[in-house]
């Protein structure tokens, strides 16, 4: 190996990391993260990360297969953290496209609590680096390469809904507890408690089971396809701007492809990152060995006729048995249905599953919000979770580098980005920030042990 110019820190570890195929040999120096604690890893900054190669004239080369919140996050990662100097090739494969599987279809919202308003596990942590990447597609939306076949006013809807969420109690246990956890709310994404009369000047009509509400003002709701269009317009923007007249070290492409199993990617990448969703299982040397359990759910959109007054302008989405995700004034999506075990990943719902939702649903809204009943249903989607097991922290994602479990000598480092539950847009940023430095360091370490300690138990499927 050529000599390398290793920058040296006291307070960084130096960890050699050669790809199998030595195209490429880097060293890259980052923080020490023994205790692979969150707290560690949160300040493993990406701007910590410090790369000093020897590049051939061969890339690396990182397949991503996903182009959801999870694909699309670590591309961007990818591509922001990477030094100026690496020759980076990413490839996306997705069989439907952008957004193809659960993240284009969610509800969109986004807060960093339970369904009881306690903050999650790392939830500030997430919640920061979510608003970071939503700027990072709310930018692009409006950058003028930005050619999705959507109008700019369109794209820019995607974080339009600013109006905060609404979280009613429905009854004494659940407000005691509500009460309890409010109190551990983060500055930067309050919750408050509203009396009936406070809740009714945000929402007329609002019908509060205990007179009490609690209200995140700077939750969002969001639409999700949208937003991955937005942000995969980023990726391009990013490497666009590190491109010059003679050379092109960051290269981007998507290609629209089934993935059958992952031996189709030996010889031919460095890494690759597996972000396929519920869809993961179905890969033959995955399948039954990850603790996912998949759970299909159903979306009905509702609009309002014109001849009704629209939903308030500053009227909050609402967070109840059902959910009503407002889209704007005359439009607005209630989920969502829990079909345990389903295989079934299609968007599309026939009109059976349709009327079924809708008769689940619609009771459940009704109770907080009476004035759906003015609405009118004018479609479904659908889409499958993969939810990871409840741990004592809460249902945490599945991460890191799978080499092992998935047995067999690889020429490549295969790595999961999985299990993001119904909390993908969440997890994803932060998630996606991690995983691209493991990938970039060679070390998964970065990640905290909590996201890789499903490796260390049997599926229990
Ligand atoms: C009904 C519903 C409502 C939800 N609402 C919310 C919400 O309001 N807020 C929130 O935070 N989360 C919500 N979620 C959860 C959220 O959607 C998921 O956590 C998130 O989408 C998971 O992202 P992902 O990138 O891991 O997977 P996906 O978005 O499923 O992405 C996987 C991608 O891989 C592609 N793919 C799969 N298999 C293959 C293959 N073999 N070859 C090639 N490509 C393949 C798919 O086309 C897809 O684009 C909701 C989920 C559902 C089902």
């Amino acid at each position: 190996m050529k000599s390398l110019n290793l920058w040296l820190n006291p307070n960084y570890g130096i960890f050699p990391c050669r790809f199998p195929s030595s195209r490429l040999n880097l060293f890259y120096s980052i923080p020490h993260s023994s205790s692979s604690s969150s707290s560690s890893s949160s300040s493993s900054s990406s701007s910590s990360i410090r790369c000093h190669s020897s590049v051939t004239q061969h890339p690396l080369r990182c397949a991503v297969l996903g182009a959801g919140f999870a694909g699309l996050s670590v591309v961007w990662h990818l591509l922001k953290q990477s030094p100026k100097e690496l020759n980076l090739r990413i490839d996306i494969y997705d069989e439907v496209g952008i957004g193809g599987g659960a993240s284009g279809i969610s509800g969109g919202l986004l807060h960093p609590y339970s369904p009881k308003v306690k903050l999650l596990w790392e939830g500030a942590q997430c919640w920061q680096e979510s608003m970071k990447l939503l700027r990072v597609a709310e930018e692009a939306s409006v950058s003028k390469d930005c050619r999705t076949g959507e109008s700019a006013g369109d794209m820019k809807a995607f974080a339009a809904h600013k109006r905060g969420i609404l979280r009613p109690a429905t009854d004494m246990k659940n407000m005691i507890k509500l009460n309890d956890n409010v109190k551990t709310g983060l500055p930067s994404c309050r919750v408050e408690t509203l009396n009936n009369e406070e809740a009714q000047s945000l929402l007329p009509g609002v019908c509060l089971p205990l007179a009490t509400a609690f209200y995140m003002p700077e939750a969002l709701n969001i639409n999700s396809q949208h937003y991955l269009e937005a942000l995969f317009q980023g990726c391009k923007n990013l490497v666009k701007e590190s491109s010059t007249l003679d050379s092109r070290l960051k290269q981007l492409s998507l290609h629209k492809r089934s993935v059958h199993r992952l031996s189709e990617f030996e010889g031919e990448y460095d890494a690759v990152i597996i972000c396929l969703g519920a869809k993961v299982n179905m890969l033959p040397e995955i399948s039954g060995r990850l603790p996912l359990r998949t759970c299909r759910g159903v979306i009905a959109h509702l609009q309002l006729p014109d001849d009704m007054n629209g939903y308030p302008e500053s009227g909050p989405s609402i967070l109840s048995d059902a959910w009503i995700a407002v889209q704007g004034p005359r439009s607005l999506k209630v989920g969502s249905t829990w079909e345990w075990k389903s295989m079934n990943s299609s968007p599309n719902v026939s009109s059976e599953e349709a009327s079924k939702a809708l008769m689940e649903l619609l009771p459940k809204a009704s109770t907080i919000y009476p004035g759906i009943k003015d609405w009118v249903f004018s479609g479904a989607r659908a889409g499958l979770r993969a939810m990871p097991p409840l741990t004592t922290l809460g249902s945490l994602p599945l991460l890191g580098c799978i080499n092992d479990v998935i047995g067999s000598n690889h020429t490549c480092k295969y790595w999961l980005f999985g299990g993001l539950g119904s909390r993908g847009l969440l997890y994803h940023a932060w998630l996606g920030n991690l995983v691209a430095q493991a990938v970039l360091s060679c070390n998964e370490e970065v990640i905290p042990s909590e996201l890789t300690s499903w490796k260390a138990t049997e599926p229990k499927i």
